[in-house]
């Protein structure tokens, strides 16, 4: 009986006498597919990552807070001091209708050029089992680089070939004016009216509508005046069942936000670009019951907004292991 264990647990151990020659595991080299999905009523919303951008750290990001004052956030977070962190996060909402992205990322030539840093679009949504081609609307929140280069490929082609692209048309009606052009001060105002020359022409303007606020944008997804950021920056609320997801950007947030009122301050007009501007409308802020969506926060982008004091602050919503 010894005879015939001691021949059994030879064959079973066979397998595996070639494990101190095989090969080390190779390193991945690269973060894990980004995105999270979630439901908004009968709705589903799939956060997708674009990547992060990283940037030195602006003396004025925070309006109301000196760069010091920032940069003692950064260290008490652990991150690094006077660098920038963008999160860059579009979703994709089914209706059960459409397919709806909302905002593209900086697209594949920034994939490249970043080596991957960003422009994660679409290697995400192709890991997210969500087909570029099966997109049926684009909707743009505003006219900045980071949320509508994403709307072409590294070779100028459509990257949502099938998509209507929708857009603020008071937005628009800015970027294309060639007065407000002529008019832009040089540097970052000059490239950001050239570079939406170059997106918004050719096969793109043959797919563009504009769409209004307080309107619906398509069936279940409406626009709201969030400007400031922009000229006429929009945000979208998704109201189901007394919950909303708002999806847009307001303004870039380098530090955690949990504990630091002045961050959600940022919410205050002051920075508008080309010109002075009525306050945003925030009459969606301060509800708990109201989430923010598509938000420059890491995966999964998602908060609660509420008053604090005199301005507002996110409270972020945990990872959730079902739906
Ligand atoms: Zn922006």
């Amino acid at each position: 009986m010894l005879t015939g264990a001691t021949a059994v647990g030879a064959a079973a151990l066979a397998p595996f006498a070639a494990i101190p020659v095989r090969a080390a595991a190779p390193l991945s080299d690269k973060q894990a597919a980004g995105f999270y999905r979630y439901k908004v009523g009968s709705f589903e919303v799939t956060v997708i990552t674009d990547g992060a951008n990283r940037a030195p750290l602006p003396a004025d990001l925070v309006a109301n807070a000196t760069k010091d004052q920032v940069n003692e956030q950064l260290a008490a977070a652990y991150m690094d001091k006077d660098v920038f962190v963008g999160p860059y996060n579009p979703i994709v909402v089914n209706t059960g209708q459409k397919l709806v992205l909302i905002d593209t990322g900086t697209g594949e030539a920034a994939f490249n050029q970043s080596k991957g840093a960003t422009g994660q679009l679409l290697a995400n949504m192709a890991a997210a089992g969500i087909d570029a081609k099966a997109i049926d609307a684009v909707i743009i929140s505003h006219y900045h680089g980071d949320h509508v280069n994403g709307l072409l490929r590294a070779d100028s082609s459509l990257a949502f070939p099938n998509a209507e692209i929708l857009v603020p048309a008071q937005e628009h009606k800015f970027w294309m004016d060639d007065g407000e052009r002529s008019r832009a001060p040089k540097g970052r105002m000059e490239g950001l009216f050239t570079n939406n020359r170059r997106v918004f022409s050719g096969e793109v303007m043959k797919r563009l509508r504009t769409y209004e606020s307080d309107k619906e944008v398509v069936a279940g997804i409406t626009a709201v005046a969030t400007p400031g950021h922009s000229w006429a920056h929009t945000s979208h609320v998704v109201p189901r069942l007394g919950q909303g997801v708002r999806a847009g950007r307001r303004h870039p947030r380098a530090v955690p936000v949990r504990a630091q009122p002045w961050m959600a301050c940022l919410l205050r007009p002051g920075r508008a670009e080309g010109g002075s501007h009525p306050p945003p409308d925030l009459r969606h802020a301060g509800r708990r019951a109201d989430a923010g969506a598509g938000l420059p926060l890491p995966v999964p982008s998602l908060a609660h907004i509420e008053k604090s004091g005199s301005g507002y602050r996110e409270i972020p919503v945990p990872w959730s292991s079902s739906i």
